[in-house]
């Protein structure tokens, strides 16, 4: 029962060719790779470097990945906790967590810190009907005294993201803690088009399988959606017994992911 402690950490072999789409967030997220590369050149420079970045979006935009992505372009070491994970925890147990996870990250430098869900516990403080937050706040408390004694000089960037950004309590957005905004956006025809070459990239594809069509036939899709579309693609194929993935697979796949139809799969004797 590991919830006393950090989660393992790595570096993730995920970087920005990994994302499809998402140029701007990207963009802005892959300023922050030289620094994480060459902390102490900024140093020098006088520098001022962002300590806390805050990616919001809709669930499946890519958020978690990005966040690794980064690190993976950098080279660093990956810490991440979730928001939900302090919700009915006993009472100290997500402050002491956050503290630990701090220092380790501080101790194996640069790195990222990665708080997924921040929401859950970043909500403005105050507003619950009476008590039975305390275990939030604290933890909430503790996040905004590790950022505050940040001296300047640690290479640690902290990534929080969160799908309810109107929530979140303001002492969290103030200058020197999440001041600054990256917005990950649901994936257009073209993005998504990116999405299904990217998660098929060692799939065999029939030829008459096309992405075009695909894509424009699964508006408001996710990058998570996506995947799951090719993959639910691939099982249709396996099931075939195909030796390759055809249209017809990614269309069922869709149709299945669309109806949210729950099949029963026929038991071979
Ligand atoms: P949530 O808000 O639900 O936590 P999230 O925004 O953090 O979601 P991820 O967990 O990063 O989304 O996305 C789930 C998976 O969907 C990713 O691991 C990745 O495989 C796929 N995915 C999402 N967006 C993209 C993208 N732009 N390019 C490629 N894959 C993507």
């Amino acid at each position: 029962f590991l919830r006393g402690s950090p989660r393992k950490s790595d570096i993730p072999n995920v970087n920005f060719d990994d994302v499809a789409g998402q140029d701007s967030a990207k963009r802005e997220v892959s300023e922050l790779v030289e620094f994480l590369k060459h902390p102490s050149h900024f140093r020098q420079l006088g520098a001022e470097v962002p300590r806390g970045v805050l990616m919001m979006g809709p669930p499946g935009t890519g958020k978690t990945l990005m966040a690794r992505a980064l690190a993976g372009e950098a080279g660093v070491r990956f810490y991440s906790i979730s928001g939900s994970e302090f919700i009915e925890v006993f009472v100290g147990v997500g402050a002491s967590r956050v503290r630990h996870l701090f220092e380790e990250a501080k101790e194996n430098s640069p790195a990222i810190i990665f708080i997924d869900e921040l929401d859950s516990i970043g909500r403005t403080r105050g507003t619950g009907l009476g008590g039975g937050h305390d275990e939030r706040e604290q933890t909430l408390n503790q996040i905004l005294a590790e950022m505050d004694g940040f001296s300047g000089h640690e290479a640690i960037i902290v990534l929080g993201a969160t799908n309810r950004p109107d929530v979140l309590d303001p002492a969290l957005l103030r200058p020197g803690r999440f001041d600054r905004h990256v917005v990950l956006e649901l994936p257009d025809r073209n993005d998504r088009i990116a999405i299904l070459k990217v998660h098929s990239r060692k799939m065999p594809l029939d030829d008459d399988v096309s992405f075009e069509q695909l894509s424009a036939g699964t508006p408001g899709f996710s990058g998570a959606d996506i995947k799951n579309l090719v993959n639910e693609a691939a099982m249709f194929a396996a099931r075939d017994k195909a030796d390759k993935v055809c249209m017809a697979h990614f269309d069922e796949a869709r149709d299945k992911l669309m109806l949210g139809t729950v099949r029963t799969l026929a038991i071979q004797p």
